[in-house]
């Protein structure tokens, strides 16, 4: 139907004849002539009819917004002060003669240059409307390219593409399930992956030795902002190599994607131990383009006479941490009010400050609503110990530790991005030696990472003290966004056991969800490990899209749902029965069912 896309003519065409199919982005009538901007999937072009061609002319007048259609004509050079330089074809016309409309089109429900003015809702609901818009079809094309580039590597470096099934039982990544009930087993349910972690044990077990897939991976989630809960793993696993292989191999992975398609080099990827990173920044993902530390001041706290302070001082589990901000004795009373209030977020309860208006006058020189309260070599060892000059401001956290290292780890970046205080672009890193395990309130034990990741430790010495046992789990960190995360697993029948039974999880138990590893981890199951990257978030990054929906193509809502389709809905009473269920629908306030 078509010698070129609308956005590939130029003036190397100009006296050519061409033929071009697309949308009408715009039309306008000037002084008895017509100018269509027609677009397609590679950008737009602008086409004229003049009266001359009666019969096209015609026709041209009765095209409206979103109109598709098809167009012969000549490409001409732009008239003198016409051209638009803003756009790649910018220099050229096609002078229409014949024109065909290929289809019409009703009003659409937004006009997609003023996309911003409609709720998200309306554009996820005609979706197929607002991908149109040529920023969002970009970053559908630019993902695309990412995974082209990323199979292209892996493809070179030995691994195997390989689906693993989307009906399956359940696999622990700390999401709850989506379910579907089975039809043939009445009663029963399969669960959506929340990754394909097992079956890609399972093809270490059969020996396939480099594995990849870009899989799609479900997880029911408490609605936090900006997740989906069907998203795409670059998802990894490998045999016979340590974790300096596999991160070795990812990082070349990352490098080379960013180096192809954006001319980013990244640099080195320092290694940084979770110990460090929550003592340093306060988050297990920390974003290094710009300094800002946590300090440790928990010993010269213990004695003050200020509870707030002394109070987690002398708590085991307390954190009293300090973060000093350079230049930030300008910030106004006013917005440190709204940090106080931001930190309150992550259950701090408040937030105490010095400013050091001038460091040569001692004591006299910091405005503070807390220095009364301790003693002035307190106050001086605090200063030399952040190195604290005239003009800076210093915040505290004085809390439970997690409490302490949410809110100043949030606290931190949230200074960065409005006094500007980033000193580069980007900033990748490893975190590693993570703890196995974390303690949930009670006591009880929990996997940082899953159940299936390798400790650091001898078995012996993990049930001696598994809380403080380490694992041999990595992250790849990018500008304060975990890019992706795995570990060396566990290749070991009993070390699996005991590491199941340190999560509760009971002989009886682990052979029922997880028999099937068991079983396998007796058949000669090689040592492997491997990760998986979050795609979305990648393209997000790397595009700068605000939201992750901008990257998905038909994304659900933030209360996971489909507007377009209106999914999930309601079955029919005869689809139900088929599958044994009967619903029981929530009961509304008033006590009737709703
Ligand atoms: N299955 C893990 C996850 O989804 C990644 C891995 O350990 O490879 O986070």
């Amino acid at each position: 139907m078509r010698s070129h896309y609308c956005g590939e003519l130029n003036e190397s065409l100009i006296d050519q004849e061409v033929e071009i199919c697309g949308w009408v982005h715009r039309r306008r009538d000037h002084g008895g002539v017509i100018f269509f901007d027609m677009r397609d999937r590679e950008g737009m072009a602008q086409i004229v009819f003049d009266p001359d061609t009666v019969e096209s002319f015609a026709l041209a007048e009765t095209v409206r917004s979103e109109y598709v259609l098809k167009i012969k004509g000549r490409v001409r050079a732009r008239p003198e002060g016409t051209v638009n330089k803003d756009i790649p074809t910018g220099g050229i016309e096609v002078l229409g003669k014949e024109l065909t409309i290929l289809n019409r089109a009703e009003t659409p429900p937004f006009q997609l240059d003023e996309h911003i003015t409609v709720g998200e809702d309306v554009r996820l609901k005609y979706r197929y409307i607002d991908l149109r818009r040529p920023e969002i079809a970009e970053k559908l094309r630019f993902r695309s390219k990412v995974t082209s580039n990323i199979r292209n590597f892996l493809d070179h470096e030995g691994f195997m593409d390989i689906e693993t099934p989307i009906l399956t039982r359940a696999t622990p990544e700390g999401a709850r399930d989506y379910l579907v009930p089975s039809r043939t087993h009445s009663g029963e349910f399969f669960a959506l992956p929340q990754s394909p972690q097992l079956f890609k044990q399972l093809l270490m077990v059969s020996g396939m030795d480099r594995y990849y897939q870009i899989a799609k991976c479900f997880r029911d989630e408490d609605l936090r902002a900006d997740r989906q809960p069907e998203f795409t793993q670059i998802d990894i696993e490998t045999s016979f190599l340590e974790e300096s292989d596999i991160m070795d191999i990812t990082q070349r992975m990352m490098v080379k994607l960013f180096k192809d398609e954006l001319n980013v080099d990244l640099g080195e990827f320092p290694h940084i131990t979770y110990a460090d990173a929550m003592n340093r920044y306060g988050s297990d993902r920390p974003d290094l383009r710009f300094g800002l530390e946590l300090v440790d001041i928990k010993d010269l706290m213990a004695a003050v006479d200020f509870k707030v302070f002394s109070g987690p001082a002398n708590d085991p589990k307390g954190r009293v941490a300090a973060l000093k901000v350079p230049g930030g004795a300008s910030i106004a009373r006013r917005a440190i009010d709204a940090y106080t209030k931001f930190v309150g977020i992550y259950g701090a309860r408040g937030l105490a400050w010095i400013k050091v208006n001038d460091l040569s006058q001692g004591l006299e020189g910091l405005q503070s609503p807390i220095i009364k309260f301790m003693p002035e070599d307190v106050v001086m060892q605090l200063l030399d110990r952040l190195g604290a000059e005239t003009g800076d401001i210093i915040f505290f956290g004085a809390d439970k530790a997690k409490i302490v290292n949410e809110a100043l780890g949030a606290l931190r970046v949230k200074l960065a991005e409005d006094l500007d205080l980033f000193e580069r672009e980007w900033a990748p890193c490893w975190v590693v030696d993570f703890p196995m395990f974390e303690e949930l309130e009670g006591g009880a034990l929990t996997p940082l990472h899953h159940p299936f990741t390798a400790p650091s430790c001898s078995l012996e010495e993990l049930q001696k003290n598994p809380a403080e046992a380490l694992s041999r789990a990595y992250d790849m960190v990018l500008n304060g966004t975990e890019l992706g995360g795995g570990s060396i697993r566990i290749h070991d029948q009993d070390m699996q056991k005991i590491v199941l039974k340190v999560l509760g999880i009971g002989d009886e138990e682990a052979n029922e969800k997880f028999g099937f590893l068991l079983d396998a981890l007796k058949y000669g199951c090689p040592p492997h490990g491997g990760l998986a990257f979050g795609l979305d978030r990648i393209v997000m990054l790397m595009t700068g899209a605000a939201s992750i929906r901008d990257v998905i193509a038909f994304p659900k809502t933030q209360s996971a749902a489909c507007v377009m389709t209106d999914a999930p809905s309601e079955v029919s009473q005869e689809q139900l029965r088929e599958l044994s269920i009967r619903v029981r629908k929530p009961v509304t306030e008033d006590g009737s069912s709703s």
